[in-house]
């Protein structure tokens, strides 16, 4: 087995890891590999040709392909190694990457591994849907692929599960596509995905949107010919006597994205319980010494213009990682209070300002954000308005935390705490 040494080796090439790599080079890493298991670099972008990525980042409103081609003609001008069809398959905590070539096996010993693999869909199987198993049943990033990168449409008459951003993008492409969209159906009492789809992708099309709903059946011998949808109670079960049929040949699910963990936890990285995704510090150290994250590995995004943002900052951290300049590991636990879904960091060392990520627990107005160490409230922001589907990023100052609280020796450092509430 070939085996190399390099200073950095990146896993996956998209935004995460495009992001990454360009920011190194420019701090002058020259020693660094980024391996996909595609044939091209881009992720998840490349099947996303509809547009508005780019907003915050290029003003401008640009296709997944287009946003993503910008990081790829910049790495390729500063001469970014890419090896694609190279798959990650063995990664350890003494940072040893074992990849899958159509040479053969490769391994590289690394002084810093950054994750950037991106996340998966949930299937059918995590949701234990009743009824036969024929075809038709796609999650809705398959199905993007299907239509958007290999020209196949993959149904007639739809019905969408989950009002994921996914999903709702993949309403208006099928209508656009001269399919019949039933409807997207969702358990929850508010739609998961961002405002700006539902109004694009549901409402201009004049696709329903069905919430508190779910499938509960589905029937079909070799292809799908029906679902049946009921009403759910407060309590996310099917009220009995509120099923209805519809005739369909394809669902489309559209029910969450998880981190993609395996090469995390085949190296010992701890995950965190609610993102499932690595627990990280300010500077995206992951729990195994040497191995940061970010992207959608670490948290979902809604917006790749912060996958990007995020990975920059990575690439900033483990340039100082190489050049042994990084500080001690956080001390400060970060907790998510009343109203906050998650928040990362999970730990900060409180020497350097930094940035938390956090989702609100449920849709709510005229909240006030409260980040509080120790007794001291140290930032309070108020928005008219908050999302589950809307990630929110607050910068925080080290100056701003409270001194006593820090910690001591002696002393365990209070932990921040970060709160949601009307
Ligand atoms: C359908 C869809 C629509 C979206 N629409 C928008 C939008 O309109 N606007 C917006 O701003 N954002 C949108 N997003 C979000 C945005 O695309 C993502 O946040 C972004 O792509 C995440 O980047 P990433 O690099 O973390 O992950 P990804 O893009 O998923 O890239 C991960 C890469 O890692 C590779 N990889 C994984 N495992 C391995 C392994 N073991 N070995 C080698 N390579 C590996 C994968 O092949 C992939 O190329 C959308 C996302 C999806 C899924």
């Amino acid at each position: 087995m070939k085996s190399e040494k390099k200073a950095v080796v990146v896993i996956g090439a998209g935004p995460a890891g495009l992001a990454a790599a360009v920011a190194l080079k420019k701090l002058g890493v020259e020693d660094l590999v980024v391996l996909e298991r595609e044939d091209a670099p881009g992720g998840i972008l490349r099947q996303c040709i509809h547009d508005g990525f780019g907003l915050t980042r290029f003003g401008e409103s640009l296709s997944g392909p287009e946003y993503a081609g910008r990081f790829v003609d910049e790495a390729a001008k500063l001469g970014v190694d890419f090896r694609t069809g190279a798959s990650v398959i063995g990664l350890d905590a003494g940072r040893r990457v074992t990849v899958a070539t159509r040479e053969g096996l490769v391994t590289y010993e690394a002084e810093a591994v950054i994750l950037a693999m991106g996340c998966r869909e949930r299937t059918r199987g995590a949701l234990a849907i009743p009824g036969s198993r024929p075809s038709g049943v796609y999650t809705a990033g398959v199905a993007q692929a299907y239509m958007n990168l290999h020209n196949r449409m993959v149904g007639r008459r739809a019905v969408i599960l989950g009002s994921g951003d996914i999903g709702m993008i993949m309403a208006r492409r099928l209508t656009l596509e001269g399919a019949a969209v039933e409807g997207v159906y969702e358990i929850l009492p508010h739609a998961s995905g961002l405002p700006r789809n539902v109004a694009q992708c549901l409402d201009d099309f004049g696709i329903p949107l069905r919430l508190s709903h779910t499938v509960v059946d589905l029937r079909g011998s070799s292809r799908l010919e029906s679902v049946t949808v009921a009403r759910v109670d407060e309590n996310l079960i099917p009220i009995p006597g509120t099923g209805r049929e519809i005739p369909c040949d394809t669902l489309i699910l559209s029910v969450g994205l998880i981190p993609e963990n395996e090469l995390s936890l085949q190296a010992g990285v701890a995950l965190h319980p609610r993102t499932r995704g690595p627990l990280v510090d300010e500077f995206f150290r992951t729990s195994v010494e040497g191995i940061f994250a970010a992207g959608n590995v670490l948290q979902v995004h809604d917006l790749v213009d912060f996958v990007s943002l995020e990975a920059e900052n990575l690439a900033r951290a483990v340039a100082r990682h190489l050049a042994g300049s990084l500080p001690a590991g956080g001390g400060i636990e970060v907790r998510a209070g009343e109203g906050v879904g998650y928040v990362l960091p999970a730990r900060v060392g409180g020497k350097e300002d930094f940035t938390l990520s956090l989702r609100a627990r449920r849709p709510d107005r005229d909240v006030a954000l409260r980040i509080s160490h120790g007794e001291r409230i140290i930032k309070t922001i108020k928005f008219r308005r908050v999302l589950p589907a809307e990630m929110l990023r607050v910068q925080v100052r080290a100056a701003d935390l409270a001194p006593s609280a820090a910690g001591s020796e002696s002393r365990r450092p209070e932990p921040l705490e970060v709160s949601l509430t009307c």
